[in-house]
Protein backbone atom coordinates (compact mmCIF):
# COMPACT_ATOMS: atom_id res chain seq x y z
CA UNK A 1 0.00 0.00 0.00
CA UNK A 2 1.21 3.47 -1.24
CA UNK A 3 0.88 6.93 1.05
CA UNK A 4 0.54 9.74 -1.03
CA UNK A 5 0.60 13.11 0.37
CA UNK A 6 1.32 15.62 -2.92
CA UNK A 7 -1.40 16.43 -4.89
CA UNK A 8 0.57 16.35 -7.91
CA UNK A 9 1.98 12.66 -7.61
CA UNK A 10 -1.52 11.73 -6.41
CA UNK A 11 -2.78 12.97 -10.04
CA UNK A 12 0.41 11.75 -12.00
CA UNK A 13 -0.56 8.39 -10.64
CA UNK A 14 -3.91 7.96 -11.37
CA UNK A 15 -3.39 9.61 -15.18
CA UNK A 16 -0.65 7.04 -15.60
CA UNK A 17 -3.21 4.19 -14.16
CA UNK A 18 -5.95 5.40 -16.16
CA UNK A 19 -3.56 5.29 -19.06
CA UNK A 20 -2.89 1.47 -18.55
CA UNK A 21 -6.14 0.89 -18.84
CA UNK A 22 -6.40 0.36 -15.39
CA UNK A 23 -9.92 1.39 -13.42
CA UNK A 24 -9.68 3.35 -9.97
CA UNK A 25 -12.40 2.59 -7.40
CA UNK A 26 -12.11 5.93 -4.71
CA UNK A 27 -13.77 6.34 -1.03
CA UNK A 28 -13.28 9.72 0.05
CA UNK A 29 -12.97 10.09 3.99
CA UNK A 30 -12.10 12.34 7.16
CA UNK A 31 -10.24 9.32 8.62
CA UNK A 32 -10.64 7.85 12.31
CA UNK A 33 -11.84 4.79 10.29
CA UNK A 34 -14.51 2.16 11.02
CA UNK A 35 -16.92 -0.47 10.02
CA UNK A 36 -18.92 2.03 8.16
CA UNK A 37 -15.90 2.83 5.93
CA UNK A 38 -14.43 -0.39 6.08
CA UNK A 39 -17.32 -1.62 3.94
CA UNK A 40 -17.50 0.97 1.67
CA UNK A 41 -13.47 -0.12 1.24
CA UNK A 42 -14.29 -4.16 0.71
CA UNK A 43 -16.98 -2.90 -1.79
CA UNK A 44 -14.66 -0.01 -3.62
CA UNK A 45 -12.02 -3.41 -3.77
CA UNK A 46 -14.64 -5.25 -6.13
CA UNK A 47 -15.57 -2.49 -8.42
CA UNK A 48 -12.00 -1.18 -9.52
CA UNK A 49 -8.42 -2.52 -10.39
CA UNK A 50 -6.94 0.13 -8.30
CA UNK A 51 -8.66 1.16 -5.19
CA UNK A 52 -8.08 4.64 -3.70
CA UNK A 53 -8.96 5.88 -0.20
CA UNK A 54 -8.48 9.73 0.93
CA UNK A 55 -8.16 10.89 4.10
CA UNK A 56 -8.83 14.47 4.20
CA UNK A 57 -10.45 16.82 7.01
CA UNK A 58 -12.03 19.23 4.85
CA UNK A 59 -11.83 22.22 6.36
CA UNK A 60 -14.40 24.22 4.17
CA UNK A 61 -17.33 22.20 5.28
CA UNK A 62 -17.02 22.98 8.84
CA UNK A 63 -18.84 25.78 10.19
CA UNK A 64 -16.99 28.43 12.94
CA UNK A 65 -18.58 26.77 16.08
CA UNK A 66 -17.98 23.08 14.69
CA UNK A 67 -15.07 20.34 16.01
CA UNK A 68 -12.50 21.04 12.98
CA UNK A 69 -10.01 21.34 15.02
CA UNK A 70 -10.63 18.60 17.17
CA UNK A 71 -11.75 16.12 14.78
CA UNK A 72 -10.34 12.51 16.00
CA UNK A 73 -7.38 10.83 14.23
CA UNK A 74 -5.36 8.35 14.42
CA UNK A 75 -3.53 7.53 11.28
CA UNK A 76 -1.40 4.75 11.83
CA UNK A 77 -4.90 2.78 12.87
CA UNK A 78 -6.49 3.82 9.64
CA UNK A 79 -3.69 2.40 7.44
CA UNK A 80 -3.88 -0.53 9.06
CA UNK A 81 -7.31 -0.52 8.60
CA UNK A 82 -7.02 0.59 4.89
CA UNK A 83 -4.24 -2.18 4.26
CA UNK A 84 -6.50 -4.89 5.27
CA UNK A 85 -9.49 -3.67 3.22
CA UNK A 86 -6.68 -3.85 0.19
CA UNK A 87 -6.37 -0.22 -0.53
CA UNK A 88 -3.78 0.48 -2.97
CA UNK A 89 -3.33 3.91 -2.70
CA UNK A 90 -4.33 6.15 0.33
CA UNK A 91 -4.60 9.80 -0.30
CA UNK A 92 -3.30 12.16 2.20
CA UNK A 93 -3.44 15.39 0.98
CA UNK A 94 -3.06 18.89 3.74
CA UNK A 95 -4.90 21.86 3.65
CA UNK A 96 -2.84 24.35 2.53
CA UNK A 97 -2.16 22.27 -0.61
CA UNK A 98 -5.74 21.63 -1.26
CA UNK A 99 -6.31 25.40 -0.79
CA UNK A 100 -3.58 27.53 -1.26
CA UNK A 101 -3.81 31.19 -1.47
CA UNK A 102 -5.82 32.73 -3.40
CA UNK A 103 -8.30 29.68 -3.63
CA UNK A 104 -11.41 31.34 -4.85
CA UNK A 105 -13.31 28.85 -6.69
CA UNK A 106 -16.63 26.42 -5.58
CA UNK A 107 -19.24 24.08 -6.14
CA UNK A 108 -22.95 24.53 -5.21
CA UNK A 109 -26.09 22.05 -5.70
CA UNK A 110 -28.35 24.82 -5.03
CA UNK A 111 -31.71 23.08 -3.75
CA UNK A 112 -30.99 19.76 -2.52
CA UNK A 113 -27.85 21.54 0.06
CA UNK A 114 -30.56 24.26 1.57
CA UNK A 115 -32.66 21.63 3.98
CA UNK A 116 -32.09 19.35 6.96
CA UNK A 117 -28.29 19.73 7.47
CA UNK A 118 -28.09 22.79 4.91
CA UNK A 119 -30.29 24.42 7.28
CA UNK A 120 -28.39 23.74 10.01
CA UNK A 121 -25.12 23.85 8.87
CA UNK A 122 -24.81 26.79 6.17
CA UNK A 123 -22.45 26.23 3.66
CA UNK A 124 -21.66 22.78 4.42
CA UNK A 125 -22.39 20.87 1.11
CA UNK A 126 -20.80 23.97 -0.94
CA UNK A 127 -17.64 22.84 0.96
CA UNK A 128 -18.33 18.87 0.32
CA UNK A 129 -19.36 19.53 -3.52
CA UNK A 130 -16.02 21.56 -3.70
CA UNK A 131 -14.01 18.93 -2.23
CA UNK A 132 -15.43 15.97 -3.79
CA UNK A 133 -14.50 17.76 -6.94
CA UNK A 134 -11.25 18.91 -6.30
CA UNK A 135 -10.84 14.79 -5.13
CA UNK A 136 -12.69 13.49 -7.92
CA UNK A 137 -10.14 15.75 -10.41
CA UNK A 138 -6.79 14.46 -8.72
CA UNK A 139 -7.65 10.61 -8.54
CA UNK A 140 -9.55 10.13 -11.32
CA UNK A 141 -11.70 7.35 -10.17
CA UNK A 142 -14.53 5.77 -12.31
CA UNK A 143 -16.53 5.10 -9.15
CA UNK A 144 -16.77 6.49 -6.09
CA UNK A 145 -18.62 5.08 -2.72
CA UNK A 146 -20.65 6.94 -0.23
CA UNK A 147 -22.50 6.09 2.98
CA UNK A 148 -26.28 6.54 2.89
CA UNK A 149 -25.36 7.35 6.51
CA UNK A 150 -25.02 10.81 4.85
CA UNK A 151 -28.31 10.69 3.10
CA UNK A 152 -28.31 14.07 1.65
CA UNK A 153 -24.54 14.13 0.85
CA UNK A 154 -24.79 11.35 -1.34
CA UNK A 155 -28.20 13.11 -2.72
CA UNK A 156 -25.73 16.19 -3.90
CA UNK A 157 -22.73 14.12 -5.34
CA UNK A 158 -25.14 12.32 -7.46
CA UNK A 159 -27.03 15.55 -8.75
CA UNK A 160 -23.19 17.51 -9.06
CA UNK A 161 -22.02 14.27 -11.09
CA UNK A 162 -25.24 13.77 -13.20
CA UNK A 163 -25.04 17.87 -13.42
CA UNK A 164 -21.42 18.43 -14.27
CA UNK A 165 -21.12 15.42 -16.23
CA UNK A 166 -18.70 13.95 -14.40
CA UNK A 167 -17.33 10.54 -15.58
CA UNK A 168 -18.13 8.76 -11.86
CA UNK A 169 -20.36 6.40 -11.26
CA UNK A 170 -21.65 7.28 -7.38
CA UNK A 171 -22.52 4.05 -5.78
CA UNK A 172 -24.41 4.54 -2.41
CA UNK A 173 -23.80 2.15 0.90
CA UNK A 174 -25.95 0.50 3.27
CA UNK A 175 -25.68 2.05 6.93
CA UNK A 176 -23.66 0.00 9.55
CA UNK A 177 -24.86 0.27 12.85
CA UNK A 178 -23.31 -1.20 16.03
CA UNK A 179 -25.45 -4.23 17.39
CA UNK A 180 -27.27 -2.02 19.37
CA UNK A 181 -28.60 0.28 16.34
CA UNK A 182 -26.08 3.13 16.77
CA UNK A 183 -25.21 3.99 13.08
CA UNK A 184 -21.57 3.91 13.18
CA UNK A 185 -20.00 7.83 13.40
CA UNK A 186 -16.27 8.56 13.86
CA UNK A 187 -17.84 11.63 16.01
CA UNK A 188 -19.64 8.57 18.47
CA UNK A 189 -15.95 8.60 20.14
CA UNK A 190 -16.98 11.90 21.63
CA UNK A 191 -20.00 10.50 23.28
CA UNK A 192 -19.48 10.05 27.50
CA UNK A 193 -21.08 6.52 28.41
CA UNK A 194 -24.11 8.35 29.29
CA UNK A 195 -24.44 9.92 26.35
CA UNK A 196 -23.35 6.97 24.12
CA UNK A 197 -26.84 5.09 25.75
CA UNK A 198 -28.73 8.15 25.23
CA UNK A 199 -27.46 8.06 21.56
CA UNK A 200 -29.84 5.01 21.01
CA UNK A 201 -32.71 7.56 20.66
CA UNK A 202 -32.05 8.27 17.46
CA UNK A 203 -32.02 4.64 15.77
CA UNK A 204 -34.90 4.04 17.94
CA UNK A 205 -36.86 6.93 16.94
CA UNK A 206 -36.46 5.33 13.45
CA UNK A 207 -37.31 1.61 13.80
CA UNK A 208 -40.70 3.12 15.48
CA UNK A 209 -41.75 4.71 12.05
CA UNK A 210 -40.38 1.81 10.11
CA UNK A 211 -43.04 -0.43 12.47
CA UNK A 212 -45.65 1.95 12.30
CA UNK A 213 -44.92 2.25 8.21
CA UNK A 214 -45.20 -1.13 8.02
CA UNK A 215 -48.26 -1.55 10.23
CA UNK A 216 -50.17 0.67 7.78
CA UNK A 217 -49.30 4.39 8.65
CA UNK A 218 -48.78 6.49 5.79
CA UNK A 219 -49.20 10.18 7.37
CA UNK A 220 -45.83 12.08 7.12
CA UNK A 221 -47.00 13.92 10.43
CA UNK A 222 -48.38 11.17 12.40
CA UNK A 223 -44.79 9.04 11.99
CA UNK A 224 -42.71 12.52 12.72
CA UNK A 225 -44.93 12.44 15.65
CA UNK A 226 -44.49 9.18 17.06
CA UNK A 227 -40.49 9.62 15.88
CA UNK A 228 -40.73 13.35 17.86
CA UNK A 229 -42.09 11.19 20.90
CA UNK A 230 -39.15 8.39 21.01
CA UNK A 231 -36.21 11.16 21.04
CA UNK A 232 -38.92 13.74 23.59
CA UNK A 233 -37.91 10.12 26.22
CA UNK A 234 -34.38 11.15 26.30
CA UNK A 235 -33.76 14.18 28.50
CA UNK A 236 -30.09 14.13 27.18
CA UNK A 237 -30.59 13.93 23.58
CA UNK A 238 -31.64 18.00 21.82
CA UNK A 239 -33.38 17.71 18.29
CA UNK A 240 -31.31 19.89 15.56
CA UNK A 241 -34.18 18.29 12.94
CA UNK A 242 -36.42 15.40 12.39
CA UNK A 243 -38.09 15.46 8.77
CA UNK A 244 -40.56 13.64 6.69
CA UNK A 245 -39.29 14.06 3.30
CA UNK A 246 -39.38 12.52 -0.41
CA UNK A 247 -36.31 10.47 -0.71
CA UNK A 248 -35.08 11.88 -4.32
CA UNK A 249 -36.09 15.57 -4.25
CA UNK A 250 -35.78 15.93 -0.28
CA UNK A 251 -39.13 18.46 -0.69
CA UNK A 252 -41.32 18.29 2.35
CA UNK A 253 -43.87 14.89 2.26
CA UNK A 254 -47.49 14.76 3.65
CA UNK A 255 -47.81 10.95 2.63
CA UNK A 256 -45.35 8.52 2.80
CA UNK A 257 -44.65 5.58 0.23
CA UNK A 258 -42.19 3.09 0.58
CA UNK A 259 -39.54 6.02 -1.17
CA UNK A 260 -39.76 8.01 1.80
CA UNK A 261 -36.69 9.66 3.78
CA UNK A 262 -36.85 10.26 7.17
CA UNK A 263 -33.85 11.80 8.99
CA UNK A 264 -32.71 13.12 11.68
CA UNK A 265 -29.99 15.15 13.49
CA UNK A 266 -29.88 15.08 17.44
CA UNK A 267 -27.73 16.79 19.22
CA UNK A 268 -26.31 14.97 22.81
CA UNK A 269 -24.25 17.35 24.84
CA UNK A 270 -21.69 18.88 22.36
CA UNK A 271 -21.85 15.71 19.70
CA UNK A 272 -24.80 16.50 17.08
CA UNK A 273 -25.12 12.80 15.10
CA UNK A 274 -27.29 12.49 12.29
CA UNK A 275 -29.39 8.71 10.99
CA UNK A 276 -32.11 8.42 8.48
CA UNK A 277 -34.07 5.48 6.88
CA UNK A 278 -36.14 5.00 3.67
CA UNK A 279 -39.12 3.61 5.47
CA UNK A 280 -40.32 1.22 2.60
CA UNK A 281 -36.52 -0.16 1.81
CA UNK A 282 -34.46 -3.42 3.57
CA UNK A 283 -32.28 -2.69 6.21
P1 LIG B 1 -16.65 10.54 6.87
O1 LIG B 1 -15.26 10.05 7.16
O2 LIG B 1 -17.52 10.64 8.08
O3 LIG B 1 -16.67 11.78 6.02
O4 LIG B 1 -17.33 9.41 6.00
C1 LIG B 1 -16.75 8.94 4.82
C2 LIG B 1 -17.72 8.05 4.09
O5 LIG B 1 -18.10 6.96 4.92
C3 LIG B 1 -19.02 8.79 3.72
O6 LIG B 1 -19.44 8.38 2.43
C4 LIG B 1 -19.97 8.31 4.78
O7 LIG B 1 -21.32 8.34 4.38
C5 LIG B 1 -19.49 6.88 4.99
N1 LIG B 1 -19.95 6.40 6.30
C6 LIG B 1 -19.73 6.99 7.51
N2 LIG B 1 -20.36 6.29 8.48
C7 LIG B 1 -20.99 5.25 7.87
C8 LIG B 1 -21.81 4.18 8.32
N3 LIG B 1 -22.12 4.01 9.61
N4 LIG B 1 -22.27 3.29 7.41
C9 LIG B 1 -21.97 3.44 6.10
N5 LIG B 1 -21.21 4.43 5.60
C10 LIG B 1 -20.72 5.32 6.48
Amino acid sequence: MKIISAIEEMQQTALGLKRQGKTIAFVPTMGYLHEGHASLLREGRTRGDILVLSIFVNPIQFGQNEDLDSYPHDRERDFRTAEGCGVDIVFTPDSTGMYPSGFQTGVAVRELSQPLCGASRPGHFDGVATVVTKLFNIVQPDVALFGRKDYQQLAVIRRMAADLNLPVQVIGMPIVREADGLALSSRNSYLSPVERQAALCLSRALVRVRERYAAGERSAATLKNEALAVIAQEPLAAIDYLEVRDGATLEPSQTVDSGTLVALAVKLGQTRLIDNTIVGEEQ
